[in-house]
């Protein structure tokens, strides 16, 4: 990927980026952010309170020696510095418990999924949604940049500029306490001239060490896309031995050779001889112990000037700690201010790519009309001239398709593979908009109806449907509570009645080994009847079978359609197959071919028709079903 054009990177576009950023977590995780930087600014001032006491306990030694007041002041110190550990300790527990750490990747990814299931189904398909959400993973799991640091910026920006207000406001008396005349030349560190040049070098040596900081850090933001690739290498390799789904074509073939062959010979990024290494080597190593170097730089100025002022009279001793403490830490906030600014410069491109992603339109219509709910279940479709291309393709996936199918019929849609039957169930179920034509429900445009909505009228069991490694009923249901006795009625239906009475939790037994050690393996054809359940417990009008038996023969195939066929009861049924004999009970069957319906009817009426697509296809497939 590249960076953006080449428009000029201002303060006013990382400030925009960096606000809309923390106002779309905010959005989602508001306590999560509220807790974090009340917290953030708790420990930022508190620290000030213990050198104030500090000083005036180190005052009253060096000075009065008074024993009563001594005492005084340490038991002041000491409640005081217990309350702040108490209010601290439970400000943390807040802050844990609202999503600190670790958790925080969880909650940025939600905000990934969230967008991601709230797109387009056709934005989905596109390669280049993809390639978006991978460059977004690679910038955050590699160089933690993106959304994911944005809260940790904050932070610093809230800790530096309090702990900068803090050190500030104990400071000021070091400049306005004045040294006695009788400290003769060192009255020399009254003048405004001389207090306007050590301010002036502080800021000056405050400045330089995070902006060295930062040059060094700009390396990565700019070398980003050089190790993207690598990154995808790595995390693709790191996790080849335990992918049940390559590990033994990993072990046949030896396939742990060529990915540790492709992670050394490419560009070898992060290689001891590769580019970073070289960096850190070079420009990068230099900047960071530069800068290191800088700010110790600084602490000496500070002492330099303290300690003069005391040692000429201008205060005593526990003013010297107060200072020394207060001056290093309001630069150390000045100097994290201006570290975090530059981090956030360098995080804005990533943030920018972010946004790209979160931008991305959805084009379809959303109509708004609700799908009545009918008790007798009396809808009505209709496909009206519909012709489709898929985004990018050139070539018709349908052409000029016109249907219409009533409630409680039985329809089959047959034909060659590649012949159009899955695209035209995508384009009910509205996955799609048609490119020429429109689609009706109950003599309304589908894309007047609000999408939820039209969805609940539509269960549908694809080919390539998804079982997930939770209890059983859970994946009936598609829902984590779930009416156990139609869980257990809709998989007897499907024939998993015998294999249920079999398993060691019923309807609670996991499926798979993923997430509990008592989870049961499950064959092809048994997760086969567990999705043909789950479309049952929907109850949804229309009922739909996009092959999902293709993994099984012909016969087992007809077997399976023709019992399911008897357990639908008043749906409308749509059975889709490349294999005639599976669909031969069906009472209309349309018979698909390059994307056209070339011939509808009956199976009696259309194999009679010799001539016809369905007869060759008959003929073809003859020997399955001899019997
Ligand atoms: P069938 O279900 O009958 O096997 P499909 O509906 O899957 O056929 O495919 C019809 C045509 O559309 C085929 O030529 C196929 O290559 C093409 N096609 C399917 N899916 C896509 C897609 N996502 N992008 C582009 N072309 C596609």
């Amino acid at each position: 990927m590249r960076r953006k054009g080449k428009k000029e990177l201002t303060w006013k576009r990382v400030y925009k980026a960096n606000q809309r950023a923390i106002k779309l977590i905010y959005t989602h995780y508001p306590k999560m952010v509220l807790s974090r930087l009340i917290y953030t600014v708790w420990t930022a001032l508190t620290p000030y309170v213990g050198i104030y006491c500090s000083a005036l306990i180190i005052g009253e030694l060096a000075g009065g020696k008074d024993a009563g007041k001594l005492a005084e002041l340490v038991l002041f110190t000491l409640i005081i510095e217990a309350a702040i550990a108490f209010v601290s300790a439970l400000l943390l527990k807040w802050q844990n418990s609202e999503g600190g750490g670790m958790y925080q990747y969880f909650q940025i990814q939600q905000i990934f999924t969230k967008k991601l299931l709230d797109m387009d189904f056709v934005k989905i398909d596109e390669e280049k949604t993809h390639e978006m959400l991978s460059s977004i993973e690679q910038y955050q799991n590699g160089g933690g940049w993106g959304l994911i640091s944005l809260i940790r910026c904050y932070e610093v920006v809230l800790s530096s500029v309090f702990t900068f207000l803090g050190g500030i406001t104990l400071t000021v008396s070091l400049f306005t306490s004045t040294v006695p005349e009788s400290a003769g030349a060192y009255q020399m560190l009254n003048h405004p001239l001389f207090i306007a040049l050590i301010i002036f070098v502080m800021l000056a040596v405050t400045w330089l060490s995070p902006v060295l900081a930062t040059k060094a850090g700009e390396y990565w933001a700019k070398n980003a896309d050089k190790h993207n690739q690598e990154n995808r290498i790595f995390r693709f390799y790191s996790f080849f031995g335990h992918r049940p789904e390559i590990a033994a074509d990993v072990r046949i073939y030896r396939q742990d050779l060529i990915g540790a062959k492709n992670m050394v010979l490419k560009t070898g990024v992060f290689e001891s001889k590769g580019l970073f290494a070289g960096y850190a080597r070079g420009p990068m190593g230099f900047y960071n112990a530069a800068s290191a170097a800088v700010s110790v730089l600084f602490t000496g100025v500070i002492y330099l000037f303290v300690c003069l002022k005391a040692w000429a009279g201008a205060f005593g001793i526990g003013s010297v700690t107060q200072y020394a403490a207060s001056v290093t830490k309001a630069a150390s906030g000045l100097s994290s201010l201006i570290e975090i600014a530059g981090t956030m410069r360098n995080n804005t491109f990533f943030l920018e790519k972010t946004f790209e992603f979160l931008d991305i339109p959805n084009p379809m219509y959303q109509g708004s009309l609700t799908v009545e709910k009918r008790r007798d279940r009396d809808y009505e479709v209709e496909f009206r001239s519909v012709s489709f291309q898929y985004p990018g393709s050139t070539s018709y996936a349908l052409k000029n398709v016109s249907m219409k199918f009533r409630i409680g019929e039985r329809l089959a849609v047959v034909g060659r593979n590649g012949s159009g039957k899955t695209t035209f169930i995508k384009l009910l179920c509205r996955l799609y908009d048609p490119t020429e034509g429109e689609i009706l429900l109950n003599g309304i445009n589908i894309r007047k109806y609000n999408y939820l909505d039209y969805l609940s009228i539509f269960s549908v069991v694809f080919q390539d449907f998804k079982l997930f490694s939770f209890p059983l009923g859970q994946n009936v249901a598609a829902s984590c509570s779930y009416d156990k006795e139609q869980v257990i009625s809709s998989l007897q239906k499907a024939g998993f009645g015998e294999r249920l009475s079999e398993l060691p939790d019923g309807t609670e037994t996991y499926l798979y080994k993923d997430f509990s050690e008592n989870g049961v393996d499950i064959s092809g054809g048994e997760a086969q009847k567990i999705a043909l359940a789950r479309s049952l417990y929907k109850d949804s009008p229309f009922i739909i079978l996009d092959e999902p038996t293709a993994a099984l023969d012909p016969v087992a195939e007809a077997d399976i359609y023709t019992r399911f066929n008897e357990v639908v009861g008043d749906k409308t049924a749509i059975y889709i197959s490349h294999r005639l004999s599976s669909c031969q009970f069906c009472d209309e069957i349309a018979v698909f071919d390059n994307g056209e319906i070339v011939q509808q009817g009956s199976h009696e009426k259309l194999v009679e028709d010799e001539e016809g697509k369905y007869y060759e296809l008959w003929r073809a497939q003859a020997q399955y079903y001899t019997e």
